[in-house]
């Protein structure tokens, strides 16, 4: 599944770029860019982004260029996603960034090596390949998707493994948002470390 990816990351592989405001988490209903590289092999059976898991459908793009389209938006907040962005080095596109004076966020499942210099790491581990140590201890936000009532123990046995001033959420998988929004709401009242992140850009059908 594997352009040839140069190794200083002045190319990666584009999905989709677009401007819009950031659904969920820590940060939601703040304006930011969004650039989603393609490539995963996580393999998260309710994935809603599952055209990103081959890489090779993307086509190689100049890091310079995705900075460029970055820079030109009045949000100087970029969120880096995917697919699994960390399967690329991103070092080159986070300087570029901060070149321009733009703060750098990242969605990751935590699964490959952490690249690049980031302002935010959003964490959100998935069952299917084990987030690694040195990012689940610098991650600002833990970010579980709760897909049936087990995901509430699996969330908390990572709560114990992210550092002390991690934010915590709980996300309904969406499609069982309406079955599991509930059990969330009564998991949060009964245990208010954990936060409630919803999918908002679904809800307000935007990008
Ligand atoms: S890690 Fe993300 S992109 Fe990869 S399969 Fe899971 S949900 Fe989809």
């Amino acid at each position: 599944m594997s352009h040839q990816v140069p190794e200083d990351g002045t190319l990666l592989p584009l999905m989709e770029e677009f401007y819009t405001l950031q659904g969920e988490g820590y940060h939601t209903g703040k304006a930011a860019y969004f650039i989603r590289l393609g490539g995963c092999d996580i393999g998260c059976h309710w994935c809603d982004v599952k055209e990103s898991w081959d890489a090779e459908l993307h086509p190689l793009t100049a890091t310079d260029r995705i900075v460029e389209n970055a820079s030109i938006y009045p949000a100087k907040t970029v969120v880096v996603t995917g697919g699994e962005p960390l399967i690329y080095n991103l070092d080159y596109l986070t300087q570029q960034l901060k070149n321009q004076g733009i703060k750098t966020h990242i969605e990751t499942s935590g699964a490959y090596p952490l690249s690049g210099t980031w302002d935010w790491i959003c964490l959100s581990p998935k069952k299917f390949k084990a987030p690694r140590p040195e990012i689940l201890k610098v991650a600002g936000e833990l970010k579980v998707i709760v897909f049936n009532k087990s995901d509430f123990k699996w969330a908390e046995d990572h709560a114990k493994l992210v550092g002390p001033d991690c934010k915590l959420y709980l996300q309904p998988e969406w499609s069982k948002a309406s079955e599991i929004t509930p059990l969330i709401i009564e998991y949060v009242k009964e245990n208010p470390k954990w936060n409630i992140s919803l999918q908002t850009h679904k809800y307000l059908n935007i990008p």
